[in-house]
């Protein structure tokens, strides 16, 4: 029986093959394949019979055939190591309300050199490799697979429905050296950026919170950001209550006090220096480690630096003791402690400790809001890893709108792949005088 199974296939023609592994569906059928062994190449011409109706695209009814588009060439996935090329000429409706359309096309999308199934190939080879890779990968140019990405990325913005995130995170990421900023606006729970911009401008924000309504912003509960006017400004222009709902950061703010040890130490060790004293040289890090972070072989050493009579280590004490104010549940007792907290800060005699707790004092309002919303921009940290992901990739990007496109490509949450027309776009006559078909 096996036998007769094997000779089956080979009675099975070069038409009939392409036929069922293109899974076409009367009235489109295969003209003709050219296999051009030279060229490592292989060409399917597909038409369709005569006797046709053809779906306006519009409405989805169906009429008489009107005429022809220009032929199309789709490049399709290879046939084994063949690349292979579907030729066709897509019909034409005249809908007598919607005028002459061309339909929707079965074998890749209009205005695409590519099938719908080397399409999404490429989308998913562009998933896991830079832009280089993907066209080396696929045998395409730099800028096909560029194209593909790109459309991917207006195709799924295209359907992505219009919704605010209710924690949303503003942030900002350097993308070069040279201070180039790309800033971010992502949904927490999410896990999506929804919005990217180059600058860290108030009116970008804004661009953002303009596309929803007033009920809509009013359906955020909560924006987790930096201590940075122009995004607060834009924050509470569009956002109603939102200067109960903004959070400023917490490893932002710590970061303000941070620099401030840091400057500290550097300072303190200048001073020591021009006496001849190196206690605070390679310290750097252990002054900006949290303590439980300090590596055990370095903690013997830190125990005995803590010993001294430094500046820095006061400095340090200071910061170590403000990152238990995230530790409390309440506004009150919050900022019952952010109060001695910053007294013992302005008493320190240490001026950039001192100048960071004013800023922290200013902004504090909304420091405290973290008791009630308990966000931080670190909960968008599998977001962080895609964009550092997108980062590494970004060699081979032309210029920065390639970064803002890739970023959604990559972190969007978006429906990227191509689809067919839902409906089967033409319809045949039978014997029966029926009409049936398509290729669905
Ligand atoms: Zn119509």
């Amino acid at each position: 029986m096996k036998v007769k199974a094997i000779s089956v296939f080979f009675l099975m023609d070069d038409k009939l093959l392409f036929t069922k592994i293109l899974g076409l569906q009367p009235p489109w059928f295969i003209q003709q394949v050219v296999v051009d062994e030279q060229t490592q190449r292989v060409d399917i011409y597909v038409d369709h019979e005569p006797e046709i109706r053809v779906r306006c695209p519009v409405c989805d009814e169906l009429y008489g055939l009107y005429d022809h588009g220009p032929g199309r060439v789709y490049r399709h996935l290879n046939t084994c190591q063949m690349q292979t090329y579907i030729h066709v000429r897509p019909p034409r409706v005249n809908c007598p309300t919607h005028g002459v359309k061309q339909i929707g096309s079965e074998f890749g999308e209009n205005g695409s050199e590519l099938s719908f199934g080397l399409e999404s190939f490429v989308i998913q080879v562009a998933q896991e490799c830079s832009i280089e890779a993907t066209a080396r990968l696929c045998g395409l140019s730099w800028d096909q697979s560029w194209n593909t990405l790109e459309r991917a990325v207006d195709r799924g913005r295209a359907r992505k429905p219009r919704r605010v995130p209710t924690r949303m995170g503003v942030d900002e990421k350097s993308i070069a050296r040279g201070h180039k900023y790309e800033s971010l606006v992502y949904d927490i729970d999410a896990g999506t950026v929804e919005f990217v911009w180059d600058d860290r401008g108030q009116k970008s924000l804004e661009s953002y919170y303009r596309q929803f309504t007033r009920e809509e912003l009013a359906g955020i509960k909560t924006v987790a950001m930096d201590m940075w006017d122009p995004f607060i400004a834009a924050t509470k222009k569009y956002v109603p209550d939102a200067e109960k709902k903004i959070v400023y950061d917490r490893f932002h703010v710590m970061r303000h006090v941070l620099d401030a040890v840091d400057k500290t130490r550097k300072g303190e060790h200048r001073q020591l220096s021009d006496c001849g004293e190196s206690v605070l040289k390679g310290t750097k890090y252990l002054w900006l480690w949290s303590l439980e972070n300090v590596p055990a072989w370095r903690q013997e050493e830190f125990a005995a630096l803590r010993k001294k009579d430094l500046k820095v280590c006061r400095a340090w004490a200071i910061k170590e003791n403000l990152r238990h104010l995230w530790n409390y549940r309440y506004e009150a007792p919050m900022r019952r402690y952010f109060k001695r907290w910053y007294f013992w800060a302005t008493h320190s005699r240490i001026a950039p400790i001192k100048k960071a707790a004013q800023t922290l004092k200013v902004h504090i309002d909304n420091i405290v809001t973290y008791a009630k919303h308990r966000i931080t921009n670190a909960l968008g940290e599998a977001i962080n890893a895609k964009i550092e992901k997108v980062k590494r990739m970004a060699c081979g990007f032309r210029n920065r709108a390639h970064y803002r496109t890739a970023i959604y490509f990559h972190c969007g949450g978006l429906d990227l792949f191509p689809k067919p027309p839902a409906l089967p776009t033409l319809c045949f006559r039978t014997a029966s005088s029926q009409y049936v078909g398509g290729t669905h």
